[in-house]
């Protein structure tokens, strides 16, 4: 369980504000009631039933998208209520409402929300009652919500780019050997799930070591980057590359079936061959492929396209092989 929360940062925030929800809202429901406030116990109560269902669902489904967007609009929503009922006491509801926005949805969405719940409370009446006292709630409101609309964003972004740094290969730019595992486990589920097929090519660049030895480190690192940005040019868009290691890359092409992953793969051998260029010549690649069957793991998948890559180097570098059982015969183009 705390592995899933330091793993998942929308699922503790939602969980954590719940349980700060809860524990602020109990004692007071509670009050409502000893006291015969009936109609405050039930919203209390409503409210608190709430976020309670709302947590047990984000839990069991991970949804956190829309459990967020649920309990900004239940929460707005009722702290708007509760505004028009009790007045100022419930403004102060409001503002740990809308600072919690900021934290369960899209930055936009929580802006949007702060707006109608000013326009809302100022028009429905709140036991504000002069213009002074309403101006200063909702300057007040709004400074709050610009603090939190700056930490939010900022959070936002510095999260995006620790995802960024976390999956992709530094050199390259290609995704690598930690993104490569989960798209394999979403390509997993979608050939279970909707038969989905898939490809796979497993590309290494030929004598790459002398590449280093006779033009240096700097060189190769050059041919690394370009031959990123030609594999990147010359496959679809849904089709992921990945950093296996060194000058080894894995390219993953949903949908593909194996004509279609054989013509692309025999695009790229050849696109790569004419394009990347050392001093003394061609750099030339070799591809193995092999296309994912029912019930097979990605280690078994990767390893056939391993394989077929090995072949192909056997058989003399610069071709395409497919993996032995997927082919008729074996498909090679010779340099
Ligand atoms: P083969 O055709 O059999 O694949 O031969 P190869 O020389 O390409 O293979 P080998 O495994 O012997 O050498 C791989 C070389 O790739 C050695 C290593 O210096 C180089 N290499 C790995 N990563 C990098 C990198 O990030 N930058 C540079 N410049 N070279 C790298
Ligand atoms: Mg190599
Ligand atoms: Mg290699």
């Amino acid at each position: 369980m705390l592995h899933r929360l330091r793993k998942d940062f929308r699922l503790s925030l939602i969980l954590l504000l719940g349980v700060c929800g809860i524990l602020g809202l109990g004692p007071f429901a509670i009050y409502r009631l000893i006291i015969g406030d009936m109609v405050m116990a039930i919203l209390d109560g409503v409210l608190i039933l709430g976020i309670l269902g709302a947590m047990i669902y984000v839990w069991i489904s991970d949804d956190t998208r829309r459990t967020g967007i649920f309990l900004a609009l239940f929460n707005t929503s009722i702290a708007i209520i509760v505004t028009h009922l009790i007045g100022i006491f419930g403004l102060f509801w409001l503002y740990v409402v809308l600072l919690g926005n900021f934290f369960l949805v899209r930055v936009e969405i929580a802006v949007t929300m702060t707006v109608i719940a000013l326009v809302a409370v100022v028009l429905l009446g709140t036991g504000l009652e002069g213009l002074p006292e309403q101006a200063s709630f909702v300057i007040t409101a709004a400074i709050t919500s610009l603090f939190a609309y700056i930490f939010a964003h900022r959070a936002d972004i510095q999260r995006m780019q620790l995802e960024q740094l976390a999956t992709l290969d530094p050199l390259t730019g290609a995704g690598n050997r930690l993104a490569l595992e989960s798209e394999l486990n979403i390509a997993l589920a979608a050939h279970k799930r909707r038969g989905k097929n898939h490809g796979l090519l497993m590309l290494d660049l030929d004598h790459f070591k002398g590449v280093n030895d006779s033009h240096g480190h700097a060189t190769g690192d050059r041919i690394l980057k370009q031959f990123t940005e030609l594999v990147l040019a010359n496959t679809r868009t849904e089709d992921r590359l990945f950093r296996f290691g060194g000058e080894e890359f894995v390219l993953l092409m949903p949908g593909s079936d194996l004509q279609g992953m054989t013509r692309a793969s025999e695009h790229l051998l050849q696109c790569l061959r004419e394009n990347l260029q050392t001093p003394s010549g061609p750099v030339t690649t070799s591809i193995g492929a092999a296309l994912l069957r029912p019930e097979e793991s990605w280690e078994s998948w990767l390893g056939r396209a391993d394989h077929a890559l090995y072949a192909a180097k056997e058989q003399g570098r610069n071709r395409v092989v497919l993996a032995a059982d997927e082919a008729p015969a074996v498909n090679s183009i010779p340099a």
